[in-house]
């Protein structure tokens, strides 16, 4: 029996008596089952801590109610109709039975169970078809993730299945869990990102009750690490959980280790609750966001009572994921009086913003230099016309020239990250590449996709309209053969979920010459070779008895080069050219030296990137050729230190 049938064969609440109705499914109408439903899900809600957050307003994981239902009632709402009529009819017979109170949650975990149903008895098809309609009305409801994500692999067995995925992360740990918190704009806090961890770990009137307390002593806390330490995840999202859909997260051992050491603060702070912004954009907002003078006297209790009592206490202080840090007066305000009073010198703000106020002034006003670390620009379109539709309100020339700032504090290391995002829409998703290319061009470090949700500013119809990640939009298959484009395998790419998308066997097919490479990789190692004989004769202290001592110089110098290397997206390609193309007159005395040290800088190039796959492989290989090189022994610290600040 596979994991997903154990799982929900489990009954909640004990005292419900399943439903058992042999024989009647002719004989019932779908009214009267929903109407036993719904008394179901409103004790499962109202009774059971897991199934929504705590004021009831989002469901979170409706398989505890799809457990207490029971087989048979699901059944007598599927009856023998096709999936198409019980796709229309649910939502319509829910409607007329007048549920007051939870219709819109019920309607999604009916939807869910009914998804649940069809993955049992083998249509997967329908399975994912409901399932995605459960996502639209309970959108962080784990339980129709988990069927689609089943229903994908018994489609298609080479994408991850729930078993896997479980088995994997019985061996994994997060760090999330232990050391971050996010505000969050519907007046509650989280130990993650909201989207993948949906329980909170307190509201805001916890907060004005018991201050920093409500945060650090939180009994969800408490059961969320558990779900950790028990290696379940039980509350997180194995769709869209970036760490978990790119296996980021580190080992169970090491993880461990790191909890063993942490003070009771959490070390980063993501304040994600003035939703205030100076652009309107559909895929977040239907109005422009001006908020009140409630909501700012709100704020400042939060601030003065959560906030301020954890600033000290951070390295990282994320600004912000609701709106933006430029276009919030609250926001503004705070991050001057951080800049103005910080106790830590070290820069620890990253920020995300749309880039359209984020300029030279910005800047010099609030007194930014020196305190950031990331900046990330979320942009959503590779031409002015795109724009002017996904960014309501923005402006294309202004955000360019803005880019331009940026890139150029990137370049002078003023900011030690300069990110892209896009969030990927039936709009856009034929601009991605561009949107890739324009990455190149302003030097970022990574560029981000993410498929669009509906956080609830879209109808169903509209939203179905936009996802162009549902496999019924019209253009979906369009969308497929886009993501096959070798220009996604590029390492600053980051297509988060969209992965799981691509077609199984996507992978660039690397000529020499690589796209976009100005000159042959022949020609960038002959290049690379010139600098390794300069650098061993001006250099002394790089080698010592013959072997290569420390290659930091090498490296350095040699960081614009090997970032033409770098075009080239697959590790084990790389490495295999670099052995292939290596100038054919190298004496045989420095070919191994010299192929360690250019793997030694492609690895410290990448794992700049985030590329830390690729740059342990590349540091594996670069030590078995110059095992006494304490530049990779260095990189190789360093990759582990990142490992887990990614993990966090
Ligand atoms: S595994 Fe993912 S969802 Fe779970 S705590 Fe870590 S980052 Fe959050």
């Amino acid at each position: 029996m596979s994991f997903y049938r154990k799982k929900h064969k489990k009954t909640y609440p004990p005292d419900i008596n399943h439903v058992s109705v042999p024989g009647l499914v002719s004989g019932i109408n779908m009214q009267s089952s929903l109407s036993r439903l719904y008394d179901i899900f409103v004790q499962t809600l109202e009774t059971h801590p897991d199934v929504a957050q705590p004021d009831k307003s989002t469901v979170i994981d409706s398989s505890h109610f799809y457990a207490a239902a029971g087989d048979d009632l699901i059944r007598l709402v599927l009856s023998d109709s096709t999936v198409t009529v019980v796709d229309a009819a649910i939502a319509d017979q829910i409607k007329a039975c007048k549920f007051a109170k939870y219709e819109k949650l019920f309607t999604g975990a009916v939807y869910a169970a009914c998804a649940a149903q069809m993955l049992n008895g083998g249509d997967f098809l329908s399975a994912i078809k409901l399932a995605e309609k459960a996502a639209d009305f309970n959108w962080l409801d784990l339980f129709p993730q988990d069927t689609i994500l089943e229903a994908n692999h018994r489609l298609d067995p080479q994408r991850p299945g729930l078993d896997s995925i479980k088995a994997w992360l019985k061996t994994r740990f997060c760090m999330y869990p232990f050391n971050w918190v996010e505000i969050n704009d519907n007046n509650k806090v989280f130990s993650c990102c909201a989207t993948f961890l949906p329980t909170p770990l307190c509201t805001f009137d916890d907060v004005d009750r018991d201050g920093a307390d409500a945060v650090l002593k939180s009994p969800a806390l408490q059961k969320i690490r558990a779900s950790i330490l028990d290696g379940s995840f039980r509350y997180c999202s194995k769709m869209h959980c970036t760490a978990i859909t790119n296996k980021w997260l580190i080992s169970r051992e090491e993880g461990l280790n790191l909890v063993k050491n942490l003070g009771p603060w959490p070390q980063h702070m993501m304040l994600a609750y003035d939703r205030s912004c100076n652009l309107s954009c559909p895929s977040c907002r239907r109005d422009m966001i001006v908020v009140s003078k409630y909501e700012q006297d709100r704020f400042k209790v939060i601030s003065e009572k959560l906030v301020e009592p954890l600033l000290p206490h951070v390295d990282n202080i994320y600004v912000t994921g609701s709106g933006d840090p430029f276009g919030s007066i609250h926001f503004r305000t705070l991050l001057q009086k951080y800049c103005r009073d910080a106790v830590k010198k070290e820069p620890r703000l990253f920020l995300e913003t749309n880039g359209v106020l984020c300029d030279k002034k910005a800047w010099d006003d609030i007194g930014l230099y020196g305190h950031v670390k990331d900046v990330l620009v979320s942009i959503d379109a590779a031409t002015e016309a795109t724009y002017k539709i996904v960014r309501r309100g923005g402006d294309f020339q202004r955000l360019l020239k803005n880019m331009r700032f940026l890139s150029e504090l990137r370049r002078n290391g003023d900011i030690p990250h300069l990110l892209q995002r896009f969030v990927v829409q039936a709009l856009n998703f034929r601009e991605m590449a561009d949107f890739v290319r324009m990455g190149l061009d302003f030097g970022v470090d990574s560029v981000e996709f993410n498929l669009i949700r509906n956080w609830g500013t879209f109808t169903t119809e509209e939203f179905a309209h936009n996802n162009i990640g549902s496999t019924e939009h019209p253009d979906h298959q369009e969308f497929i053969n886009i993501l096959r484009d070798p220009i996604f395998d590029y390492p600053i790419v980051n297509l988060s979920g969209m992965q799981n998308l691509r077609p199984v066997g996507t992978k660039i097919e690397q000529p020499t010459h690589s796209p976009g490479m100005a000159v042959t990789v022949s020609e960038v190692l002959l290049r690379l070779y010139a600098v390794f004989l300069h650098t061993v004769v001006e250099h002394p202290a790089v080698v010592a008895n013959g072997n290569i001592k420390d290659s930091a110089v090498f490296c350095e110098t040699t960081a614009g080069i090997i970032d033409t290397l770098l075009q080239i997206p697959d590790c084990e390609t790389l490495m295999h050219t670099i052995q292939n193309d290596a100038p054919a007159d190298i004496p045989p005395q420095h070919v191994g030296s010299f192929i360690g040290v250019v793997f030694a800088a492609c690895a410290s190039r990448a794992a700049a990137r985030g590329k830390i796959h690729m740059a342990q492989k590349l540091t594996d290989e670069a030590i078995i050729r110059n095992p006494f090189d304490t530049f990779i022994q260095s990189t190789v610290a360093h990759i582990r230190q990142m490992t887990s600040q990614q993990a966090v």
